[in-house]
């Protein structure tokens, strides 16, 4: 299960940039080699194995895109009202009986075959009806309220390609064309555990100085909104042996171990030295505010070619969330095979001021509205601490401040990112 290659990459710099996180993750993790095919029913959230072409063209037949009448375009005068016989009528679901002679119209619903020789449709609203004639107007483009057989999915093109993450809108594609089963990776599984001994399990007693633990919740829903399978690890107390322990026997059965807390360089946090006895290190500082340690690496298996990738969060709920969005997401991308598409900040208007340090990504959390000129405006929450769990609950997204920046002030251009492009 080990997906990260074993050549040695570990970086020795200081703090390690995003790009280059995803740089090594990109080119050093390999995604799980199991493939399956499921039905479409179970197809949401999972990742294409490999190609799937379209066995039959969308639309399969030309058909009128609207409740009307079906005419030849050459019929028409350019200039006046055109009066037609109406020579016929089909509806949706049934072959058109005759096709359209000369001079003649064809009442038509919508989905339903266009008749031979037909290639445009007036809409109903447009025209006039009299007896058995229909009169129509001058100006309609030839081919107009026609759906073309193949306009929307040639047979023989590529459907979904190798990679893609299938949404609701995949799987409606893939049954669109009559497909009943797709080829998917295996889901990958993630472990998922919290440290620290002043951690509790929410329904349990809370001794003064203990903390409910929210991370294991955050991580666990992260993780299933991937489309991957998490487990659930429980607490480590601040003890090497039985952190070690735990991520040792996690790493037998998972594709990624994730613990959270332990992992800066306090006296209690082992969350390192756990990793370095039983694997290794590839890089434990990111250049990344919140969050900045975090250390990801590989655990060795009892097996050969058994294993898992590491990845030990920060404690600090807000800083978890920062560093899955930016380090894990990517991580569980790759490991999953699906494609990776670049997260796009949209432009939205500062209202605050803010500095910081050179070198690093800073990621503020913020609630957007308009303002009065109809711009959409970012409005910095007003506590920024790391721990400050409302701080996510109470906004729309995070603003991106990259690398070279110092300083944003109110009025200035920034890049926002929605929680759901950052972990959707
Ligand atoms: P640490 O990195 O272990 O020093 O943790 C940093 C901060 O995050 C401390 O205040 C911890 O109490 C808090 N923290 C750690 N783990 C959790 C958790 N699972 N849920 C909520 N807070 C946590
Ligand atoms: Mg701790």
């Amino acid at each position: 299960m080990a997906q990260l290659t074993d050549d040695c990459f570990a970086f020795s710099g200081p703090l390690l940039p995003i790009d280059e996180v995803e740089r090594i993750l990109r080119e050093r993790v390999m995604p799980v080699a199991e493939t399956e095919m499921v039905p479409l029913n179970a197809a949401y959230g999972r990742v294409m194995a490999s190609d799937v072409t379209a066995p039959i063209s969308l639309p399969p037949f030309d058909n009128s895109a609207v409740d009307g009448y079906a005419v030849r375009a050459a019929d028409l005068d350019r200039t006046a009202e055109t009066r037609l016989a109406i020579a016929g009528r089909v509806t949706a679901g049934h072959a058109a009986a005759q096709a359209l002679a000369s001079g003649a119209a064809i009442r038509i619903f919508t989905g339903a075959p266009m008749p031979a020789g037909a290639d445009t449709v007036f809409m109903q609203e447009d025209v006039r009806r009299d007896g058995e004639a229909v009169s129509v107007p001058p100006g309609l483009d030839a081919g107009a309220n026609r759906r073309l057989a193949g306009e929307d999915v040639r047979a023989g093109a590529i459907l979904l390609p190798a990679g893609r993450r299938l949404s609701a809108r995949h799987v409606a594609l893939a049954a669109a064309v009559g497909l009943t089963q797709l080829p998917v990776r295996r889901r990958i599984r993630v472990a998922v555990l919290s440290t620290g001994d002043e951690i509790v399990e929410p329904g349990t007693p809370r001794p003064s100085a203990a903390l409910f633990d929210a991370n294991r919740y955050l991580l666990a829903g992260l993780i299933t909104g991937l489309g991957a399978q998490s487990s659930d690890l429980g607490i480590v107390p601040d003890d090497p042996q039985l952190l070690r322990r735990a991520i040792a026997a996690a790493a037998e059965e998972h594709d990624l171990v994730l613990t959270s807390g332990g992992v800066s360089t306090g006296e209690a946090d082992h969350v390192r030295s756990a990793v370095e006895s039983i694997g290794r290190l590839v890089f434990w500082r990111v250049a990344v505010k919140p969050g900045r340690p975090v250390a990801m690496g590989v655990i060795r298996g009892s097996r050969s070619g058994t294993g898992a990738a590491f990845v030990g969060l920060p404690g600090n709920p807000v800083a978890v969330f920062v560093t899955f969005a930016r380090v894990v997401r990517p991580l569980m991308g790759r490991l999953a095979g699906a494609e990776m598409t670049p997260l796009i900040a949209l432009a939205v208007r500062a209202t605050f001021a803010h500095r910081k340090k050179k070198g690093r990504r800073e990621y503020v959390r913020v609630t957007l509205r308009r303002g009065g000129d109809g711009v959409i405006e970012a409005v910095k929450h007003a506590q920024e601490g790391a721990g400050v769990i409302t701080s996510l609950t109470e906004t729309d997204g995070l603003v991106e401040l990259l690398e070279d920046t110092t300083e944003i002030a109110p009025g200035e251009s920034v890049g926002f990112l929605s929680y759901a492009a950052l972990v959707g």
